[in-house]
């Protein structure tokens, strides 16, 4: 366990770093927290995940703040909090929160127990998720894309029947933001604790435990695949509540937008182009359970209440902020933004598929005209037996290790865009996305690096560039 701990910074990737072992290890990895002494270790294991854990909720509400009560102005709200002093600017944030909101609490409850029913009824294929360090193949029911449509039909129809019939608007969960990030983060708390104790007491697989800190323990998470009467848990965390409340979300702002102004053509630019990126998603989500956010990171405070929280609270800010600067951009400029935005959006699907294309049929496909460069690089699980994973080295991936981030960042750069240059907050999610990917180019390869070794190595030798060839 010391040995994860200090390879990822204090974050284990799950076991990948130590249990993924193929006998390899490169110099100065192998430490223990003693090299790098007890305050490091309390500084990673301890002190952030708290500081992580006491922020982030009044972080996501600070945004709401800015975009709603100081104009979208970051120093504007700097300048109001200052003058609060911390503890009066701390009150601020949470003044209009209403705990147990009737009408809140009702919307959150019922879409969740709606998105649980359609998990458990829509049909879809089987799917696979790679082989766990344990040595586990986590087993899927492939309807994200149905769920999904037929979720937005819903939203839609209801849209409609409450607007026409009862004179309501969903846009209420605009008016009242606030109340829904407050309610979301009560009962994920709620949620997190109970993953935590669950993958103590009665964890779902053997790729589980505990790093003998709770505090770390609830905030990385003690099960790396909890199911739930048989319902997988982060499916649900991470596909059918945060992913598909962030485009609802989107279209709440959307309508917003259109009640109070009328059609708005940078919203509706930043909305489709969020369609388009949700739609991809959906239907490529069976690829989505073979990434980081599967594979390495457990159910705890980090991902679900990432998912269930942040990405409501963080990754809609651009159109909160556009509800209130209805910004014209002119058919030619939307047009540009709308077809720049959907290339990215193609060329970051089009990357993630090379690299599945090419693990789905052992190489025996064409990338680019040609047969794949590929490397067949060896690991051995847990449960000892030795396993081989296909590294494509050309096409996408040939060009840089993640070079498939960069069409994703381009893509939240368009979807901000229209928020034009008045206010830094309308880019909020393109800086957030920056720092959050960079970061993961370093823990893929701390992970890929540890249990594929000197394969790994040989693949960054021939691909040397993380992210931005030439550059990073
Ligand atoms: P990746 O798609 O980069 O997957 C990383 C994994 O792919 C590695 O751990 C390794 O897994 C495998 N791999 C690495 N290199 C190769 C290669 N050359 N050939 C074949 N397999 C390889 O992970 P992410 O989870 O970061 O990204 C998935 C998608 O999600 C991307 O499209 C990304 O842009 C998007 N994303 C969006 C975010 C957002 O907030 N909007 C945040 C993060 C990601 P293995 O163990 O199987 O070998």
């Amino acid at each position: 366990m010391a040995t994860q701990r200090v390879k990822n910074h204090g974050i284990p990737e799950n076991g990948e770093s130590s249990q993924h072992t193929n006998g390899h290890s490169k110099p100065g990895q192998v430490t223990t927290e003693v090299q790098h002494g007890m305050l490091y270790y309390a500084f990673n294991q301890t002190i952030m995940p708290l500081f992580l854990i006491l922020s982030c909720p009044n972080f996501v509400l600070l945004l709401y703040y800015t975009a709603v009560h100081c104009d979208g102005s970051f120093l504007l709200m700097a300048q109001k909090m200052a003058a609060l002093g911390p503890v009066d600017g701390w009150r601020q944030l949470w003044a209009n929160v209403v705990w147990g909101d009737p009408i809140i609490c009702s919307i959150i409850g019922g879409y969740a127990l709606f998105a649980l029913v359609l998990m458990i009824i829509l049909p879809g294929p089987t799917a696979y998720g790679p082989v766990t360090p344990k040595g586990n193949t986590p087993v899927y029911k492939d309807n994200g894309f149905f769920c999904y449509i037929v979720t937005l039909i819903a939203f839609c129809g209801a849209t409609y029947i409450a607007k026409t019939s009862y004179g309501v608007s969903p846009t209420v969960l605009y008016d009242k933001f606030d109340v829904v990030l407050a309610t979301l983060h009560i009962a994920s708390i709620i949620f997190c604790g109970f993953l935590y104790l669950k993958g103590l007491i009665f964890p779902s697989t053997a790729d589980s435990g505990s790093s003998g800190n709770p505090i770390f323990d609830y905030y990385w998470g003690t099960e790396l695949y909890p199911r739930v009467f048989g319902l997988d848990v982060k499916v649900f965390t991470n596909c059918r509540f945060g992913m598909t409340v962030w485009p609802l979300l989107i279209l709440v702002f959307g309508l917003k937008s259109y009640e109070l102004h009328g059609f708005v053509d940078s919203m509706w630019v930043s909305v489709f182009l969020h369609m388009v990126y949700f739609t991809k998603f959906f239907w490529w989500e069976a690829g989505y359970m073979r990434t980081i956010d599967i594979m390495v990171d457990r159910a705890g405070f980090y991902i679900c209440w990432g998912c269930l929280v942040f990405i409501p609270g963080l990754y809609t800010v651009t159109n909160l902020y556009l509800v209130n600067h209805p910004i014209h951009l002119g058919p030619v400029l939307s047009l540009v933004i709308l077809v720049l935005g959907t290339g990215s959006v193609i060329l970051n699907y089009y990357a993630d598929w090379q690299k599945q294309e090419v693990r789905a049929t052992d190489g025996n496909c064409i990338i680019w005209g040609r047969k794949p460069d590929v490397i067949r690089a060896k690991y051995t699980p847990e449960d000892g037996k030795e396993r081989e994973s296909l590294l494509l080295v050309s096409g996408c991936w040939g060009i840089a290790r993640h070079f498939h981030y960069i069409p994703e960042l381009a893509l939240s750069f368009f979807w901000c865009l229209p928020g034009l240059f008045e206010n830094v907050m309308a880019y909020t999610y393109f800086l957030w996305l920056c720092i959050l990917l960079t970061h993961r180019t370093f823990r893929d390869d701390e992970k890929c690096g540890a249990k594929y070794g000197k394969y790994w190595d040989e693949y960054q030798r021939r691909v040397p560039y993380k992210m931005v060839p030439g550059i990073f």
